[in-house]
């Protein structure tokens, strides 16, 4: 479980990045996704987190900072009707509960933890995870996304979402679009997309506008409403007759000049398709989904990627990279220049990586100007070190369209 960073910044939440399985069948596992619930944003107090842990179930726990001892955190854990609160001593890069065993960062600790109660009360058998209460409240609201139902008028179902049904809204008398979410169990992936979005603010990606957690009703996303819909059906219902070179150049521009301001902030998109671009009122293409997007340094497992946007080593290796971002970009512009076909025409779903991997690479799609097509076989090099920056990547995109030569 290497990967994750042994502290946390006050103020975020731990996002389990790694499937656990449970060691013993009558472990609870803990899967990607779920918080381990650092809910201690506003350094929760003892009580608080025995309020947390009510009613009492042995092996339920939650990590908190310490209100005592700055810097450091406290495992509670409760225990045949009780709560222990354990001092987890921050020292030289290491955490520890007994100056005995060490690890690198929380998930090491409370894997070790989850196999052995090794002096705790108990072995640890379930993390008290944010279920879209209180704790995740509190945090939109500290952070200031937080916003207010009594504002938000649900109007109508506009698309279908991994996670729920995203509607159209009307904030405060502005068009909004809202990801909705009843289900607890995907609310900690949904909430893990909020809280990148936080972090990202750009002209080409879909704005977060805020975050609604109601205990009883749910979890809601606010974004932009982007009136015409994703991308890829927008190419497919408009078609060649109606969009034009300089149309489809300037979508390819507005997706890498989105893709650009992540890679200078090291983020992977690791989802970058036509699927995912959605379409303003006034033709702006911009990069949405962020349910995978993830800082530069962390994994994922690759149960459910889709294979024929993904660079071969992201599939094989998990090497997901700004790089693989690019390979995906080179398919995105393959989509955007064949009118939202689907990449790899004709060839089996199982066939395409043992191509790709022989260095198979798509034709260009009818009527695609030959410079583009170089710009897309660019971005599919086998080698992710001799793929384009994202900015090498716009500077060639802005050259096609000053000199014009994708007419
Ligand atoms: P998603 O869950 O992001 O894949 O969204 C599912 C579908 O909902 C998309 O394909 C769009 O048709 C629609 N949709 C999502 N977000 C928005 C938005 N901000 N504005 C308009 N439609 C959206």
């Amino acid at each position: 479980m290497s990967g994750m960073q042994a502290v946390w910044p006050s103020g975020t939440e731990c996002i389990a990045k790694y499937n656990f399985h449970g060691t013993a069948e009558q472990d609870l596992p803990f899967s990607k996704g779920d918080v381990l619930t650092i809910v201690a944003v506003t350094k929760i107090t003892r009580e608080q987190a025995e309020r947390l842990l009510y009613p009492p179930e042995t092996g339920l726990f939650l990590v908190r900072e310490s209100t005592n001892y700055p810097g450091d955190y406290t495992l509670c854990v409760s225990c045949e009707g009780k709560v222990e609160h354990y001092r987890i001593i921050y020292s030289s890069s290491k955490l520890s509960i007994d100056e005995e065993v060490y690890f690198e960062n929380l998930m090491q600790l409370v894997e070790h933890y989850t196999t052995d109660a090794d002096g705790l009360c108990t072995r640890l058998i379930k993390p008290k995870v944010m279920e879209g209460t209180v704790a995740a409240q509190d945090e939109f609201s500290r952070s200031g996304w937080a916003l207010n139902m009594k504002d938000l008028k649900l109007l109508q179902i506009i698309g279908k979402g991994e996670f729920g049904d995203v509607m159209l809204g009307d904030y405060r008398g502005n068009k909004v679009a809202v990801k909705c979410i009843k289900n607890d169990a995907t609310a900690q992936a949904f909430l893990a997309e909020a809280s990148v979005m936080t972090q990202l603010r750009h002209s080409n990606l879909v704005q977060l506008l805020g975050v609604i957690v109601e205990e009883k009703s749910g979890l809601y996303i606010v974004t932009e409403y982007m009136a015409k819909g994703s991308l890829v059906d927008y190419l497919r219902s408009r078609g060649r007759s109606v969009l034009g070179a300089d149309c489809l150049l300037k979508f390819s521009l507005d997706v890498c000049e989105a893709m650009e301001y992540l890679e200078a902030n090291n983020f992977v998109h690791r989802d970058l398709a036509a699927r995912n671009v959605l379409v303003s009122e006034d033709n702006i293409a911009k990069v949405s989904d962020f349910g995978l997007t993830k800082e530069a340094s962390s994994t994922q497992d690759t149960g459910k990627l889709p294979v024929k946007w993904t660079a071969p080593e992201a599939l094989r290796e998990k090497k997901f990279s700004t790089k693989s971002d690019v390979w995906s970009f080179g398919i995105l512009l393959w989509e955007i220049y064949s009118f939202g076909r689907v990449p790899y025409p004709r060839i089996p779903l199982k066939d395409v990586v043992p191509r790709v991997e022989k260095g198979y690479k798509m034709d260009a799609p009818d009527g695609c100007p030959a410079v583009v097509y170089e710009v897309m076989k660019k971005c599919w090099t086998l080698d992710p070190g001799h793929r384009p920056s994202f900015h090498q990547l716009r500077e060639q995109l802005v050259h096609i369209k000053e000199k014009e030569l994708y007419l």
